[in-house]
């Protein structure tokens, strides 16, 4: 009887160095307030600061006042909204595709694009770095899952031609969450013409941070390709919540009629619709982005010669290796003012604990090079 676990001993509790904690916190702005007191938040995927920009708040606040907050019901049945297809047309010219649908958050819609477009005949080729939601997706949908080493075209090729299943899925992040590199995308699209692939690109982490603010695809040239299917987030650079997928109108229209976490999930609030409107718009700008191009430039000057990876991108992970040295470091940081979490295993592998460090345009130049001296500091460097 007493080896039957309840409820409070159904899990094992991993040692204290591995434990995810929540970090209670309030945000103003650029700064992060935790236990009391106020960081500079270096832990932010809201690149262009839009979270908190007043347009965005403006373009929300209307809609909440005139329609109220939750949209009450899936799309099918009662929750649909002018402001939900308006998005999506914005969001299909703006990236170059033929058609959009919204779904309710990144994870959403990668635990259901999968087992939308596979099955248990398909077969999926996956990076091996892909985000977790990739990774569930590709399990939910029964498919053969093949993994390659990141980023290697070599490997995938010779995966694909070993590969004789009907249907082939090719999926990568965009731009890595936990690396900051960026998939090969011109390779990736051509070894999907060439073995009659389909190719998913996530590129929750490009869209408008990178020197394209269209995001990888756009940059590549290949945005709007017939065998491209494209899944990009509100909650990153967009500054709010949500997401949505791209690609040719007979590919989303069979994704209105399949896509399981869209049909039975309640439709986003209209007036986080009405939000990414303005954000689109502000986006399409360019300004923002340039501003965050010009602060992943500094920092990495003001860096140069710490263990950095080889990144360009908003998310500059400097690699640690053993957990401790990763939380030790995070904690003198904060003592510093500013706040830098420690990622750790399972998140990445084993031996790469790290500091993964997000810029944003909304941080002051200051910012930045007072986090490049804190760093040599804790680092001894
Ligand atoms: C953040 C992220 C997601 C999840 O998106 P949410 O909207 O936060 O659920 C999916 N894929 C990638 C690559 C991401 O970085």
């Amino acid at each position: 009887m007493h080896d039957m676990p309840d409820s409070r001993n159904w899990f094992s509790i991993p040692p204290a160095h591995r434990q995810r904690t929540f970090p209670a916190s309030s945000r103003h702005g650029v700064n992060i307030t935790c236990q009391g007191r106020s960081l500079i938040n270096f832990a932010t995927n809201d690149y262009l600061g839009l979270s908190q920009h007043a347009d965005i708040r403006q373009a929300a606040a209307e809609v909440l006042q005139q329609q109220g907050l939750g949209s009450g019901a899936s799309r099918l049945v009662s929750g649909d909204d002018p402001l939900f297809h308006q998005l999506e047309q914005q969001l299909a010219a703006w990236k170059g595709y033929e058609a959009c649908l919204l779904v309710g958050s990144g994870m959403l819609a990668n635990i259901g694009l999968l087992p939308a477009l596979a099955d248990r005949h398909s077969s999926i080729h996956a990076d091996r770095l892909n985000h977790a939601s990739l990774v569930d997706g590709a399990r939910l949908s029964g498919s053969k899952v093949r993994r390659f080493p990141h980023r290697d075209m070599t490997a995938l090729q010779q995966q694909l031609q070993r590969d004789h299943a009907h249907r082939k899925l090719i999926v990568s992040d965009g731009v890595f969450s936990m690396d900051g590199d960026q998939a090969d995308a011109a390779g990736l699209i051509s070894l999907a013409e060439h073995f009659d692939a389909l190719l998913i690109i996530d590129d929750a982490h490009g869209i408008g941070t990178l020197s394209d603010p269209r995001g990888l695809t756009a940059g590549h040239g290949i945005a709007g390709h017939e065998r491209l299917v494209e899944v990009g987030t509100f909650g990153k650079a967009f500054g709010g919540y949500g997401a949505f997928i791209l690609g040719t109108e007979p590919l989303i229209n069979g994704l209105r009629q399949r896509l399981r976490t869209m049909i039975y999930s309640t439709a986003m609030p209209a007036a986080m619709a009405h939000a990414m409107q303005a954000a689109l718009i502000l986006i399409r700008q360019g300004d923002l982005t340039a501003k965050l191009q010009r602060h992943i430039r500094l920092f990495r000057q003001a860096c140069d010669g710490l263990p950095l990876l080889p990144s360009q991108t908003a998310i500059q992970p400097l690699i640690l290796g053993r957990d401790e040295h990763a939380l030790e470091a995070s904690a003198r940081l904060r003592e510093a003012g500013l706040f830098v979490p420690a990622i750790r295993p399972p998140t990445v592998p084993e031996g790469t604990a790290r500091l993964r460090i997000t810029l944003s345009a909304a941080h002051q130049e200051t910012h930045i090079l007072q986090l490049a001296d804190a760093l040599r500091q804790v680092l001894c460097i």
